[in-house]
């Protein structure tokens, strides 16, 4: 363990927000959390603990006995912490995962941030999903979130792909409930279908990539190939943000459209459950300075 000198922060007074996932001690989260309590001087300190599904249970209520202001949840316990909790977030419910939960004086409530994370992120690049088409593909936890919180936020339409895995299932009732739930028009295809994939993004505004092509073990690697299927007016995001540029981001560039990386998404939900903490606004630009 490295020695840090905390004496002068920590105090008697100081409360405490969790990080609870595993694996987890390579996250940036705590990183990013104290940093931003330091810079705004909040009284918090955020640390990260080793929680896997067999010890959720206790650890929730280990929350509510210790009064711990909230924490942020990671993989394994994204879905299963839902039982624990009072309330959930309207993108929460629709999902049915959690990666932040606030204790307000013993009520703890869930909310995603991962799908705030991405529209922010978007925003922060100067683009507007109102009333716009996106193609996303991959419908696992980071893709959910985004179709849903998508939905919520206003865009028009959305055109979900996904291999042939286990995560079709899920993925069509998300499709079923951002349809019911939101004014958004959302449809499920099979990523196989590649004409059909041609044609969605051909009439889309943004492509989204949310699986974990392009990062380890699949590093180099791309869901599209040809760049004729982009354009330059396309806006290009990928979650994956290492590397920093996705061989999908390089050709993406190399046609010419605006290619966004997930460096931003990582900052804007960790920001989003900042927020829900400790009701002050992340630093944003002094955070891009420390962590990019
Ligand atoms: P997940 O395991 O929940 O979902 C994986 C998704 O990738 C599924 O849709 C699966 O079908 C798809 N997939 C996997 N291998 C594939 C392949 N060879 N071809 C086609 N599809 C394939 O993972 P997740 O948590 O949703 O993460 C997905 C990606 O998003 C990862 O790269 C992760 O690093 C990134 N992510 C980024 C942020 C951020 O803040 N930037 C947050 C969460 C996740």
């Amino acid at each position: 363990m490295g020695k840090i000198a905390i004496t002068e922060r920590v105090t008697g007074h100081t409360e405490l927000i969790g990080l609870i996932a595993y694996p987890i001690r390579h996250s940036m989260s705590p990183t990013m959390h104290n940093e931003a309590f330091k810079k705004l001087g909040l009284d918090y300190v955020y640390v990260a603990f080793e929680v896997d599904n067999s010890t959720l249970e206790d650890t929730v209520k280990g929350i509510r006995a210790m009064k711990i202001r909230g924490c942020n949840v990671s993989m394994p316990n994204k879905r299963k912490i839902t039982q624990y909790l009072d309330k959930l977030s309207d993108a929460s419910a629709l999902t049915g995962s959690v990666n932040t939960v606030v204790n307000d004086n013993g009520v703890l409530t869930g909310h995603i941030t991962d799908g705030i994370g991405c529209m922010h992120a978007l925003s922060d690049e100067g683009i507007d999903i109102k009333g716009k088409k996106i193609t996303i593909m991959g419908t696992g936890g980071a893709g959910t979130a985004i179709i849903v919180q998508a939905g919520l936020d206003g865009a028009a339409e959305l055109s979900v792909f996904n291999r042939a895995d286990e995560f079709v299932p899920e993925a069509k009732e998300t499709v079923a409930k951002v349809n019911d739930k939101t004014s958004c028009k959302a449809a499920f295809y099979k990523l196989e279908d590649q004409d059909k994939l041609r044609a969605e993004i051909a009439s889309s505004d943004i492509l989204i990539n949310a699986t974990g092509v392009g990062m380890k073990p699949m590093l180099g690697e791309s869901l599209v190939t040809d760049p004729t299927m982009l354009r330059p007016d396309l806006v290009v995001f990928d979650c994956v943000y290492s590397p920093t540029e996705t061989r999908l981001l390089e050709i993406a560039k190399e046609v010419g459209c605006k290619a966004i990386n997930g460096l931003g998404m990582m900052l804007f939900q960790g920001a989003a459950a900042f927020k829900l903490f400790t009701n002050e606004e992340m630093p944003i630009d002094y955070m891009k300075d420390v962590l990019f």
